[in-house]
């Protein structure tokens, strides 16, 4: 099948102004598209570079049915856009990911199930869908546990690790009641991520698989190549792809992994789009995954995704600001990243830099000693 093929002069559309939808819109004019955002937030990141941004709710018909209007193709920078507004859109334009891989990325339920059948591991779990469930649900899963609430979960929000049945209790009613998974606590040894890139034509890419370090449930550092043997290496990777395949999924798909104590993966979640853990493809990848997602989106053949490098990204967080940017830009070999906020919160994701060096343990050492010169110690 020869899919339409979109090329630099059109316009494509993001859903979303954050650092990813920012991102894409870079990636996507530096190769000659026009591009529009659409966020409700008038100072969004994405908003400086796009050529236009439209201004309102995700919900907003008028608004969708204009972006529709001016895009020969949509994307979308977070999965819980609501999947009836991919929909409406869907109807009028090109719009990848689809509504149904939305769907399926927005309840974690559904994404382990839909994992499953597609033959990935995901931690013992059971679904809570009532107070009753609850019983069950410990006995097969053992603590300790994690209750998650099925939707509207990042950065560990809606997360609760339960050591007893009383906990467990506390924890689902604090949870408002919820549609919630309890899953087994997994004596992780560490986190990798695989992110593959899927167009219409079933043409496949995937990037070097990451290793994920998180403080507080939010991302901290990603260490490329990953620290782990080749088998669980390319196992991420055709787990990845099994699972973009079995959706028949069109745009870039990143899937987070557990490897355990006695080396078994444990598919986590996914995300329908760019992933933080993938930021360090910007400056060490032939391809970068914004680049990619624009190639998926308009039909074109995946990038190259060769590593040109050993690289550590760190993630920069509003909890230190502002930082002696002298201290990175001091260095050769460090690449900042920033993405336009202006209001610096604890936890809030202000950019990120890549530090590029001949091996992973000296970029290691070297991210590790830029992290804390910028904390201050
Ligand atoms: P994000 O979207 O930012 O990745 P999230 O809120 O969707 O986060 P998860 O990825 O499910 O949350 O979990 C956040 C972190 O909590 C994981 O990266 C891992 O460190 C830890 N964690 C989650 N589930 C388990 C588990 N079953 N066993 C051990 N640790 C876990
Ligand atoms: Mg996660």
């Amino acid at each position: 099948m020869t899919a339409k093929q979109i090329l630099p002069g059109a316009t494509l559309g993001v859903l979303g102004g954050g650092q990813l939808g920012r991102m894409f819109c870079v990636a996507a004019r530096t190769m000659g598209y026009r591009v529009v955002v659409l966020d409700p937030d008038p100072h969004c990141g994405a908003g400086h570079i796009a050529d236009m941004h439209i201004c309102a709710d995700y919900t907003d018909q008028y608004a969708l049915q204009e972006m529709a209007g001016q895009c020969d193709a949509i994307t979308l920078e977070f999965e819980n856009i609501p999947s009836e507004s991919v929909r409406f859109i869907a109807d009028k334009t090109t719009v990848y990911p689809v509504a149904e891989s939305l769907e399926i990325a927005q309840n974690r339920d559904l994404e382990k199930q839909f994992a499953q059948k597609a033959g990935l591991q995901p931690a013992p779990y059971l679904a809570i869908q009532q107070e009753s469930d609850l019983r069950k649900a410990a006995d097969k899963v053992g603590f300790p546990a994690i209750l998650k609430s099925n939707t509207m979960g990042y950065d560990g929000k809606g997360q609760y690790v339960v050591n007893n049945y009383s906990e467990l209790g506390d924890a689902y009613a604090d949870v408002g009641k919820v549609d919630c998974v309890l899953e087994k606590k997994i004596d992780i040894r560490c986190e990798i991520s695989a992110i593959v890139a899927r167009n219409a034509a079933a043409e496949m890419a995937s990037f070097p698989v990451s290793e994920n370090q998180h403080r507080n449930g939010i991302l901290h550092m990603s260490i490329v190549p990953a620290r782990v043997s080749d088998e669980i290496t390319q196992l991420a990777i055709e787990n990845a792809s099994l699972l973009a395949d079995a959706m028949s999924y069109v745009g870039i798909l990143a899937v987070e992994f557990f490897v355990s104590d006695d080396d078994t993966l444990y598919f986590n979640e996914m995300a329908p789009r760019p992933h933080n853990s993938g930021h360090y493809t910007r400056d060490a990848c032939v391809t970068s995954q914004f680049e990619q997602q624009v190639r998926m989106m308009c039909g074109l053949k995946p990038g190259d995704t060769r590593l040109m490098s050993p690289v550590v990204m760190v993630n920069m967080l509003g909890d230190l600001w502002l930082p002696d940017w002298l201290i990175i830009f001091t260095r050769n070999n460090v690449k900042l990243h920033l993405y336009g906020k202006t209001e610096a919160r604890p936890g809030r994701k202000m950019g990120h830099f890549n530090v590029l060096a001949e091996d992973v343990g000296s970029a290691l050492i070297e991210a590790e000693s830029v992290f804390n010169a910028l904390s201050g110690d």
